[in-house]
């Protein structure tokens, strides 16, 4: 494992998903995406919880930042998939707790997480519209009466991190944010053919499908070109 500072920000590179996982779950601490956007434009406080916790290269801009600074075995971990493998790699000797997205998308996530991964113990879960004082208050402390050892928060960045870190000043536990991963694994939102995927075209695919993140995908061009002249 290596970890260097891109433009102020702590970017882990891992030699394989178990690695990562098994760093995190010896550390307790908010396994953060790092992507092109968060690298150009995450202000001091998400430096400061980025720079305290795990961030690791979820998006192609990060890792194109990593080799170029001379890690060139840096793996591409994709957010949507690593929860999928912490599960897998502990589900049944850790316990979870889930938060975000829509009622009846944690609902159906719950439903198909416990037919794919019989015996999982789900202590609780939540949808991720947290309204009021009283609502998050219940959310923290029943995090921490229940103590579970992995927590998913998928609210959208930066409202899932700042989350965190209100849930890890009461219970340390691995967490990770995972803005739309639950929407993705029920289906109600597709991701890119592994095609795209493979070849590192996932961003494109997306901004076909949804012109409207042009806004968000423009960073990575930005990015690359930042790179590119040396200016990161
Ligand atoms: N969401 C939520 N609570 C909110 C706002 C958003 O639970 O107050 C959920 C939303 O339903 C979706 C996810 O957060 O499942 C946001 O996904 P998005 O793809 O925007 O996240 P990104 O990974 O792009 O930050």
């Amino acid at each position: 494992m290596k970890r260097i500072k891109i433009n102020g920000i702590n970017t882990y590179s891992f030699k394989s998903r178990e690695e990562l996982i098994e760093y995190a779950f010896s550390e307790k601490k908010s396994l953060i995406a790092i992507n092109a956007e968060k690298l150009l434009h995450a202000n001091e406080q998400m430096k400061n919880i980025i720079n305290n916790n795990i961030g690791y290269s979820d998006g192609i801009g990060a890792v194109w930042a990593l080799r170029k600074k001379g890690i060139k075995q840096t793996l591409k971990i994709p957010g949507c998939e690593l929860w999928l493998d912490i599960i897998r790699h502990s589900y049944l000797k850790k316990t979870f707790y889930l938060v975000g997205s829509k009622k009846h998308v944690i609902e159906q996530t719950v439903i198909k997480l416990q037919s794919s991964f019989p015996g999982i113990k789900i202590l609780n879960y939540r949808d991720g519209y947290i309204n009021t004082e009283e609502e998050k208050t219940a959310l923290l402390n029943d995090i921490k009466d229940r103590k579970p050892d992995v927590v998913f928060v998928a609210l959208g960045s930066p409202k899932q991190e700042l989350m965190i870190e209100e849930m890890l000043s009461i219970h340390p536990a691995v967490y990770q944010g995972l803005g739309g991963s639950f929407d993705v694994y029920v289906g109600t939102v597709q991701r890119a053919p592994e095609w795209w995927v493979k070849n590192n075209l996932e961003w494109a695919y997306r901004l076909v499908k949804q012109p409207s993140r042009i806004k968000r995908q423009i960073h990575l061009v930005r990015f690359a070109w930042l790179l590119l002249i040396n200016k990161i």
